[in-house]
């Protein structure tokens, strides 16, 4: 489009001209106003940190400013180390701050190790799982056909959920760390998957004794990342998905890296089998953790604002509506070293996504 000629306009007609713009710029301006009144597409806007990056003293007061609605923090050996830590004067303190800038608070927790206490292996090695060499073996998960080892777990799951109580009612007891699950006989027809949601099933059954409206994650991650096939989600589980071993320099769905479209093509195949609408993002685009590769000094997180604002397209189109990041080693020495991460365009992003965009 040219410019308008402004030499052929009468003076009338330019007032004219320039009052249709501004009724035009108000218009704009209202609708505008408008989309802001509306509820943001994605209800849960959220970064999981440890309690170590709390260095950066005001993360509260950040991540209310970037538009956020959720601080989860997240466990990476024991739950029972971050009680203590909730229950200390620092931990205290954060939540109080959560409270204040009316964020959400959650807790991740790689969990099998505390809620099976390790020291029963040697009274009790059938609670345990067995490795693929047919040994019952102490570290790592547990034998879910153990009744007396699942309701052990169950129990300490309660336990665990006064000292860890999500304000949400989402609950997060995750499997160990990229460990595997049985191979006893019983459990051998299960997959890992199977038996890590058959652990959910069981802490929601317990939990919700409690906590009327508890939700239980089933962690689809490493190895627990193809969806189950023989156990069914009890209501109440929701999907959530961690795609750990993707890439981050171009969009998920574009990728013609093999693993990545692997990891693509396995969150359609778990969203067959959980419930679209309750599911979680569970992503690493703010993650300096992962990309220095969990070793300090924290590399700049190499943040690319189009590979989110893809891979928002291709979580909301399919109706997910619950998105948070890991943000570990975005403490006060990272932004000392690499100045502030790109917490504001990721709130913002996440903010004003809309399906018909
Ligand atoms: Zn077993």
């Amino acid at each position: 489009m040219s410019k308008p000629d402004l030499t052929h306009l009468t003076r009338r007609r330019f007032l004219q001209v320039a009052a249709y713009g501004l009724a035009l710029g108000n218009a704009g301006l209202a609708a505008a106003a408008g989309r802001r009144t509306t509820a943001p597409f994605f209800r849960t806007r959220g970064v999981v940190l440890t309690p170590d990056d709390l260095t950066l003293p005001d993360w509260p007061k950040r991540a209310r400013m970037a538009g956020l609605t959720t601080l989860a923090l997240h466990a990476p050996h024991s739950p029972r180390r971050l009680a203590d830590y909730m229950r200390s004067a620092p931990g205290r303190k954060f939540l109080a701050a959560c409270r204040r800038h009316r964020l959400a608070v959650e807790y991740e927790l790689h969990a099998m190790q505390d809620l099976l206490p390790r020291e029963y292996f040697d009274r009790a090695p059938k609670m345990f799982r067995m490795d693929e060499k047919g040994q019952r073996v102490r570290d790592g998960n547990l034998c879910v056909h153990s009744a007396p080892g699942m309701q052990i777990v169950a129990d300490n799951a309660v336990a665990l959920a006064q000292a860890l109580r999500p304000t949400t009612g989402r609950y997060f007891y995750w499997g160990d760390d990229g460990c595997t699950w049985c191979r006893c006989p019983q459990c051998n027809g299960l997959s890992d998957s199977d038996q890590a949601l058959l652990v959910a099933n069981r802490i929601l059954e317990a939990l919700r004794k409690v906590d009327a409206r508890a939700q239980v994650a089933h962690l689809a991650y490493h190895n627990t990342l193809p969806p189950p096939r023989k156990v069914k989600p009890e209501p109440g589980i929701f999907l959530e998905y961690a795609p750990i071993h993707r890439r981050y320099d171009a969009p998920f769905e574009q990728s013609d890296d093999a693993q990545t479209r692997r990891e693509f093509e396995l969150l359609d195949a778990n969203l067959a089998v959980f419930d679209r609408t309750t599911a979680q993002v569970l992503e690493y685009w703010l993650d300096a953790s992962l990309f220095s590769k969990w070793k300090k000094p924290a590399v700049k997180v190499p943040f690319l604002p189009q590979v989110l604002a893809a891979d928002l397209n291709t979580y909301g189109r399919r109706g997910i509506r619950h998105v948070t990041t890991f943000g570990v080693y975005l403490d006060a020495e990272y932004v000392s070293r690499h100045g502030e991460p790109p917490l504001q365009e990721y709130g913002e992003q996440l903010r004003r996504w809309a399906p018909d965009k």
